[in-house]
């Protein structure tokens, strides 16, 4: 009995308990991070397919931390999500977005518009509609510029509050996207009966492609309803020659993906928009 628990313990400490500390490491650090200056966006290029010029960014949020280096959001934004912290990181993202906006303008003479992706915790709290409001009068950044990426989840935990908060955002003027469309929910009627601009195919949709003529279909089905209901197609998770061309000829809008260019730093980013722009 004895030896059983003690290796209950060394199971415990050689698994769980690293991970609870891993976990615990990064609730911790986000409590400072926005402070110390640790998060930063990257900007991935939103491809027009018909004229191959570029539509619009997309702002993913990374974490510089001190010990561990470059950390991707799904390892900490769920857990931003859980603490609250996702408020005011969201806030971040919105106002250093919607400088980055302003800041293309002046230093290149570029009007390119920003995506940002919403938690579903922001989404459906009360004063996501005030903040954006307030961001976007305090940058001076039109709102048509700024495109607002959500997921179907927000819809699903709170169908009244989604509405509303919809609503009222189209209202102040910006853009919506409905982000990883496709996956996981079979009743899309709803599309048509809400102020909804871009639907962002997932990713899974594109990278199947070249397995079988049925994913070929599916992803033709999702291209085409989002046509019917007038709405602007974009598929993201774009990699080969081969995904391009089948969206192309698709009639899909917009593309996104390593095939046109990963997401960007600053500094990698204006690079880009030098190479864009024929002097
Ligand atoms: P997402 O919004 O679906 O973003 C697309 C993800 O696909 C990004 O991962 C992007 O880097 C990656 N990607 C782009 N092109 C390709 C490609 O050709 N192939 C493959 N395999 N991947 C590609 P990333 O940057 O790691 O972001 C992951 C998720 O984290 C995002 O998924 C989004 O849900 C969330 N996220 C990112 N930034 C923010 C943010 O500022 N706020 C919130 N709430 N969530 C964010
Ligand atoms: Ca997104
Ligand atoms: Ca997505
Ligand atoms: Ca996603």
């Amino acid at each position: 009995a004895k030896n059983a628990g003690k290796n209950k313990v060394q199971m415990f400490s050689g698994t769980l308990a690293q991970q609870l500390g891993e976990r615990n490491e990064i609730e911790y650090g986000l409590g400072h991070a926005l402070q110390r200056q640790e998060l930063m966006l990257y900007y991935q290029p939103q491809i027009n397919m018909q004229h191959g010029n570029i539509n619009a960014l997309e702002a993913l949020i990374r974490w510089q931390h001190p010990e561990k280096g470059l950390i991707p959001p799904d390892e900490f934004i769920p857990v931003a999500e859980e603490t609250g912290h996702i408020f005011a990181i969201g806030e971040w993202v919105l106002q250093t977005a919607c400088q980055k906006i302003k800041s293309m303008q002046t230093e290149w003479g570029y009007l390119v518009p920003i995506a940002v992706n919403v938690s579903p915790i922001q989404f459906l709290r009360g004063n996501l509609v005030e903040t954006v409001q307030r961001v976007l009068r305090q940058e001076r950044v039109p709102p048509h510029l700024l495109t607002l990426e959500v997921t179907e989840n927000a819809r699903f935990k709170d169908e009244a509050m989604f509405t509303r908060t919809l609503e009222q955002l189209k209202r102040l003027g910006v853009c919506i996207a409905i982000d990883d469309f496709g996956i996981g929910y079979s009743n899309m009627a709803y599309l048509k009966n809400y102020p909804i601009d871009e639907l962002k195919i997932d990713k899974a949709f594109v990278q199947d492609l070249e397995q079988s003529v049925t994913n070929g279909n599916i992803l033709l089905a999702l291209i085409n309803l989002g046509k019917s209901l007038h709405k602007s197609v974009t598929a993201e998770g774009i990699e080969t020659e081969y995904q391009h061309r089948f969206l192309l000829h698709s009639g899909c809008d917009v593309g996104q993906g390593y095939y046109y260019s990963r997401p960007l730093s600053e500094q990698a980013l204006a690079e880009f928009m030098r190479e864009q722009q024929p002097k």
